[in-house]
């Protein structure tokens, strides 16, 4: 039995919370993997509930779990996520884009993902305002630079297709932080020589992913370049409706789409699930692997390709060019499963 905290969000957040529960308890019923599911409040609503965007216990519960589940939260998203990425070290925000078929994507031969530093750069909200001036601390570490690109190469080495990093910065202007940070990767590649390293500068990947995302395999770079690229990879391969993430640490893992919460969309019955059930996916793998339990994998892989096969089938939310409802997609995933 795996014990999963659930923070509920804000916007579409609860919609996509009903969809993984309902998913989660079917897997429950039919497949024979046990879950506990514990549903939190975090987001713009605890904070005028509360009065805490980040209340403590839901921070207790979600210590106590195995592993987090985070639908999107509103405004207060940086008292939320940002602060629970440092406080449990979930160093590694992990991000893939990958075609799926009848998308509206740009190619159909995309299989990459984004590995970004999840815990310095200017996201550690060291902002000030000095004389008539506003200043924001950039943070780089060599150790935190030289964790996240073990990361993206040990990534590089699991996955079965090109065996390529690309350390993506701005060391040509950003000579000390980046600087720092393309060195760090320069000299873990050395670790790697089965492993291709190229180095890239952001604007130049920024192109490059419209211009030849195909040639991707790993993207290591900072914590502010990663959250734009990777909004960027999921439009490649057809929205963010379709893009799930994973916050992993050495010990703990947090796992939620990469959009935020949409309230253009909200209560209409209409956001895709898929980014956030995908995610679940990426949760049942770093399951498995963490206690060795195959069926996790199993299971993962049964869900991804239950998504995959309706999608291809036509059956689809409005986002990505279907009519389905957020419900009626959910439905067809439970009974497909
Ligand atoms: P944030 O700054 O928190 O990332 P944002 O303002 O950039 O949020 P998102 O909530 O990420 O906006 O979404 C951008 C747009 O993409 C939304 O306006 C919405 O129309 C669409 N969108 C995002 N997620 C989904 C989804 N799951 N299903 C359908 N459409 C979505």
């Amino acid at each position: 039995m795996y014990k999963i905290s659930l923070i509920t969000g804000d916007g579409i957040g609860p919609e996509l919370s009903e969809s993984a529960v309902s998913v989660l308890e079917t897997i429950n019923d039919k497949l024979d993997l046990k879950f506990d599911i514990t549903k939190l409040s975090a987001g713009d609503k605890a904070l005028s509930e509360i009065g805490k965007a980040l209340p403590d216990e839901t921070v207790d519960v979600i210590k106590k779990s195995d592993a987090c589940m985070k639908a999107p939260v509103g405004e207060s998203a940086a008292d939320v996520i940002v602060v629970l990425r440092r406080m449990l070290d979930l160093y590694a925000n992990i991000r893939p884009a990958k075609s799926y078929p009848h998308m509206p994507a740009l190619r159909d031969d995309i299989d990459m993902v984004i590995v970004r530093e999840n815990t310095e750069d200017l996201y550690t909200g060291k902002e000030f305002s000095l004389g008539d001036s506003a200043v924001a601390l950039r943070i780089i570490s060599e150790n935190a630079s030289k964790r996240i690109a073990k990361y993206a190469f040990e990534a590089a080495k699991q996955r079965n297709s090109k065996k390529k990093v690309t350390c993506v910065h701005k060391s040509n202007v950003m000579r000390v932080t980046d600087g720092l940070f393309a060195k760090a990767c320069t000299k873990v590649s050395k670790d790697y020589p089965d492993i291709s390293f190229e180095q890239m500068y952001v604007d130049a990947c920024a192109m490059n992913l419209i211009r030849q995302p195909q040639e991707f395999d790993v993207v290591v770079t900072t914590n502010l370049f990663g959250d734009i690229l990777s909004d960027e990879s999921s439009q490649v391969v057809g929205g963010l409706g379709m893009a799930p993430a994973a916050n992993i640490g050495d010990n703990f893992a947090l796992f939620e789409p990469v959009h935020g919460a949409a309230f253009d969309i909200a209560g209409q019955n209409i956001a895709n699930p898929s980014s956030f059930l995908l995610s679940i996916k990426m949760m049942l793998d770093w399951l498995g692997t963490k206690h060795n339990d195959s069926k996790c994998f199993d299971v993962g892989q049964k869900l991804e390709s239950t998504i995959f096969d309706l999608v291809k089938s036509g059956i689809k939310t409005k986002d990505i060019g279907g009519d389905k409802t957020t419900v009626e997609f959910t439905k067809q995933i439970t009974d497909n499963l």
